[in-house]
């Protein structure tokens, strides 16, 4: 089992500068998650493939150089630079695989392949479309640098210096990597668990009917794909109603896992209610995030879990996992490697409606219009209309100190596809 340190995470938090629980500025939100969360050490043994999408747990360091051996860039012929000036005598073929086994003397040529071994004696190679052939001999014209068109032993990786590092996401350029040192098996951290439930009394699932005052249960839904897509194993616990009795079962079976995320519940009235439970169970905290969807939230520890108790409206549940739990989740795993959601510059396609003091995350389309690219938000904005997540393909960021922007500003937006 995982060990966590014995500091209470109120403690934690409140050493942090600025930490104000009723106006928490997001990047304190982050900042103070950060500060209580402490990384999976568990690694497991796994063959190249199955490291796709996992975090390295160990440092590679190469056995061998890549390439192994000195070789050509390029089709045409290995020569000796001193001897360019005259005409050349071809003494045999060089293929990728099939070394030329001799050595070059003065005045001689070896046609070579890309990818072959240079013969010994040659140092660089002449592309075959400018050399002339006249007979048996082959003339270089002028212009020939030094070393060109060869590819040094260790040029790529070089044995004994390390190449990737403990916390990395392996992704198909590190497999590759990987494989092309001749490494079969790697280290990675084991994946995180994480289970989830939605809260409300107002909740139906998906096969009943609705009664009135009912809705589906959609963010179990949404967060069924935001967490398959960072790669952790999941556990649905399922809808809970707003009773303590369920809600106390359902803690406790989460509690299992290394993160819990709830939805709803941590609204003012209704929080109090959650926290005497957790109090109870756990420790956690209530904020109000000086944002926009996405105000209260709540963070803690149930057992050995970290609990993200998340609001309950629909779009404030994917603002606040993008925004927070996605990160607090990430850095859990053992990431050290820069993940932070890039923030790209673009023109603001029209007037957007902002409130200096919080950080809002208005859903966009990102567009280009005459190569320039442009953000548009997606139509109305309540924090109840999934529409305009499912319409947007970013988030327009429009910082703390912000007010409204003018047509043609830049603002700053992430891409939604591309996090995970
Ligand atoms: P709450 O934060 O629990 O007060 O919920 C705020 C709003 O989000 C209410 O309108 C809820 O009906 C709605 N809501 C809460 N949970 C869900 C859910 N799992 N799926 C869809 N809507 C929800
Ligand atoms: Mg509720």
């Amino acid at each position: 089992m995982r060990k966590i340190g014995s500091v209470p995470i109120s403690q934690v938090v409140s050493c942090l500068d600025g930490y104000d629980p009723d106006a928490l500025h997001v990047e304190k939100a982050r900042e103070a998650m950060r500060a209580c969360i402490t990384p999976i050490s568990e690694t497991e043994q796994v063959p190249v493939r199955a490291a796709l999408a996992r975090v390295l747990a160990e440092e590679i360091v190469p056995r061998i150089n890549v390439p192994s051996h000195d070789n050509s860039a390029m089709d045409g012929y290995a020569v000796r630079f001193a001897d360019i000036a005259q005409p050349l005598k071809e003494i045999g073929t060089a293929l990728a695989g099939k070394p030329f086994g001799g050595t070059l003397a003065a005045g001689q040529c070896v046609r070579i392949m890309t990818g072959a071994v240079m013969p010994a004696g040659s140092d660089m190679v002449v592309i075959q479309e400018v050399v002339k052939r006249e007979g048996e001999r082959i003339i270089v014209p002028p212009g020939q640098k030094r070393a060109q068109n060869v590819r040094y032993a260790g040029e790529d990786l070089k044995i004994g210096v390390p190449v990737l590092h403990p916390g990395k996401l392996l992704r198909p350029a590190e497999l590759g990597l990987i494989a092309s040192l001749g490494i079969g098996e790697l280290r990675v951290r084991r994946k995180l668990r994480v289970a989830f439930f939605s809260t409300g009394d107002e909740l139906a699932s998906i096969g009943t009917a609705l009664k009135e005052g009912e809705v589906y249960d959609s963010n179990r839904y949404t967060l069924h794909g935001m967490l398959e897509r960072l790669g952790v194993e999941i556990t649905d616990l399922g809808v809970v109603r707003d009773d303590p009795v369920q809600l106390e079962a359902a803690f406790h079976k989460a509690a299992a896992a290394d993160a819990i995320v709830t939805t709803g519940g941590v609204s003012v009235g209704e929080a109090d209610f959650v926290r005497a439970l957790t109090a109870k169970l756990g420790e956690v905290l209530f904020w109000k995030i000086a944002m926009r969807p996405g105000r209260p939230m709540a963070f803690g520890r149930i057992g050995d879990a970290f609990l993200f108790g998340l609001p309950g409206n629909p779009v404030a549940v994917m603002v606040t996992f993008y925004q927070f739990v996605r990160d607090a989740l990430l850095h859990l795993s053992g990431r050290r490697d820069d993940y932070a959601i890039p923030l790209l510059s673009a023109t603001a396609a029209e007037n957007l409606r902002k409130v200096p003091g919080r950080t809002e995350y208005q859903r966009g389309v990102l567009f280009r219009d005459n190569n320039v690219w442009k953000a548009r938000i997606t139509g109305q904005q309540g924090s109840g209309v999934l529409r305009s997540m499912a319409e947007a393909n970013c988030f327009i960021v429009l910082e703390h100190e912000r007010g409204t922007v003018k047509a043609g500003e830049q603002v700053a937006v992430q891409l939604m596809e591309g996090v995970a």
